[in-house]
């Protein structure tokens, strides 16, 4: 089979149907559009996000990013044209107050090669998540997940060894040094 190339529009449309199906084949769910939920213009450049639950644990989901786009308003359903940004996969813990955490490491899937291997890379990227988040190292207080923290030690996904109020007040600080620093160096963003 010929390589992937991003110039062929006719291979980005058939590589976003191989990665899109696979996931179905995978049992995953396509997430709600970002964009029409916060009421945005343009729907059809957000990027598809699937997930599946691990095991029976609702609170955790292995995520696919696909660079997957379109589909509607005239956009067609492509990857995205540039191989700079690769698919995502990573697995996720939904805390009990509602924050996401990653609990296994963000890994990468280039598209570049035959669509099959890309698919079949993607699909190995899954099934390791799955696996780490299904067999990783739980909290012995609470049962959370553990994930790494900055620090490079293994903590619990709850943060459980604190109480609401510190919780509070170590959010508030960060939350005061993130507005700083958006001051100062103002971010690339894609949109
Ligand atoms: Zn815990």
């Amino acid at each position: 089979m010929n390589d992937y190339d991003p110039k062929i529009p006719m291979l980005r449309q058939m590589l976003a149907l191989s990665i899109v199906n696979k996931l179905d084949e995978c049992g995953f769910d396509l997430l709600p559009n970002p964009r029409k939920d916060l009421q945005l213009s343009r729907p059809e450049i957000a990027e598809r996000v699937y997930v599946r639950t691990v095991g029976d644990d609702d609170r955790m989901q292995v995520r696919v990013y696909t660079t997957v786009i379109g589909g509607m308003n005239g956009t067609p359903f492509e990857v995205r044209k540039e191989g700079k940004d690769a698919i995502r996969v990573c697995a996720t813990y939904t805390t009990r107050d509602g924050k996401q955490r990653g609990i296994t490491k963000e890994t990468r899937v280039n598209r570049t090669g035959n669509i099959d291997d890309i698919v079949d890379r993607m699909y190995q990227r899954m099934r390791s998540a799955y696996k780490t988040a299904h067999s990783g190292e739980r909290c012995n207080k609470c049962g959370a997940p553990k994930f790494t923290a900055k620090s490079g030690n293994k903590v619990c996904a709850e943060i459980c060894w604190q109480t609401a109020e510190q919780k509070a007040k170590n959010e508030a600080e960060w939350k005061f040094k993130n507005a700083a620093r958006r001051h100062r160096r103002p971010r690339y963003r894609r949109w």
